[in-house]
């Protein structure tokens, strides 16, 4: 599934965030069959096309796309070297595909910062050394088995001088995802800084509304992705009815919550999209890569639709939509029949034909 790693400094807010993603936690109540890991929280994709689409199909639910969130326990200077939970934490985040790093903004003289002081930039640059170190040990010990495996013409030569290449550029002091190696040979490593990476800053309620202060933030990390929001709102937002929340968003400025906007951009730095099925039962949103085919994208619902897969009727939605119904929008022209090679595009509502 996929996952985005949450990580931080102590104190940052992610448990308070962290509880907010599992409060939020829709995904438990759609699929009655899904365990949820302790650790694992879930965003659904916004996507006002569902409701829509529910309309027109008459569907008795609907099923956003889930976007989860893995707690990952607090980073500290030194964690690399075994400080704090150390490595143990490392392994959690090779796995997942991107990573979050939450940031503290709060000022609250009540919250101890671990460092002494609130930095964004400073607890950042912790953050991302430690990640950085833990690449360099992770490629030190590759490097050496690379080696010898190389001498006994048991290796592409292309690992081994990727792993060197990846090394010397962490060694410069800079994330992998700053650079322009292509990496593919030494993807089974895992290495973190060459995940995706997202940015959470942690701020008050105040600073959400200070668009100076924002752009200063976000050019600390562009052109990363960032995300500012205030955690404890969020908790707060999650124990109110929809007007009422809309209504608190509204009074600090903003138009959609930060685990919303969280959760688009999580999807957006994935390289993800999806299409859309429907029909009486629920309207759903599939979640695929941007580029992938209808036979790939099939896939994602079974196997055997891949397998089997002949051909797929694919509207637009805003052609479904205009149309009102499905014999409408073949009526007009606007069901269009694709075969194997076809790439999906975001919002097709599709229909597969497969064979079993
Ligand atoms: P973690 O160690 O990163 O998981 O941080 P926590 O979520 O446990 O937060 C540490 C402390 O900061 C707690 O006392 C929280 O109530 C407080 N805190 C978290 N987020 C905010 C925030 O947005 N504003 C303020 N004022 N306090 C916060």
């Amino acid at each position: 599934a996929l996952t985005i790693a949450i990580v931080g400094l102590p104190n940052v807010g992610k448990s308070t965030l962290f509880n907010a993603l599992t409060k939020n936690n829709v995904l438990a109540a759609n699929y009655p069959f899904a365990t949820i890991e302790p650790n694992v929280g879930v965003v659904n994709l916004p996507d006002a096309r569902l409701a829509k689409l529910a309309t027109i199909f008459g569907s008795e639910r609907l099923l956003p796309a889930p976007v989860s969130f893995v707690d990952i326990a607090g980073i500290v200077r030194g964690a690399s070297e075994g400080e704090g939970l150390g490595n143990k934490f490392l392994a959690n985040i090779r796995e997942a595909d991107a990573i979050a790093q939450v940031i503290r903004g709060f000022a609250d003289p009540d919250v101890v910062h671990v460092d002494g002081a609130v930095d964004p930039a400073g607890d950042m640059e912790t953050i991302n050394t430690e990640l950085i170190l833990a690449d360099l040990q992770t490629l030190e010990k590759a490097v050496t088995r690379f080696e010898k495996d190389t001498k006994g013409r048991k290796l592409d030569p292309a690992v081994l001088q990727t792993a060197l290449a990846a090394q010397a550029f962490l060694d410069a002091g800079k994330p992998l995802s700053a650079s322009t190696i292509d990496l593919e040979p030494i993807r089974e490593l895992g290495l973190l800084t060459a995940k995706p990476f997202i940015y959470v800053f942690n701020v008050d309620e105040e600073v959400l509304q200070d668009a100076e202060k924002l752009a200063t933030l976000a050019a600390l990390v562009a052109p990363a992705k960032a995300v500012f929001l205030d955690a404890k709102l969020e908790s707060e937002l999650l124990e109110l009815d929809e007007e009422d929340a809309a209504e608190m968003l509204a009074s600090t400025g903003q138009e959609e919550s930060g685990l919303n906007q969280l959760a688009r951009i999580g999807f957006d730095t994935l390289g993800l999209q999806t299409y859309l099925t429907a029909g009486p039962k629920e309207t759903r949103a599939w979640t695929i890569h941007k580029g992938w085919t209808a036979p790939q994208a099939a896939g994602v619902i079974h196997t055997d639709f891949q397998k089997g897969f002949i051909k797929a009727e694919v509207f637009s939605f805003d052609d479904l939509v205009a149309a009102g119904s499905v014999a409408e929008a073949r009526a007009k022209g606007k069901a269009r029949i694709e075969g194997k090679d076809y790439v999906m595009q975001d919002g097709d509502v599709v229909e597969f034909r497969f064979n079993v």
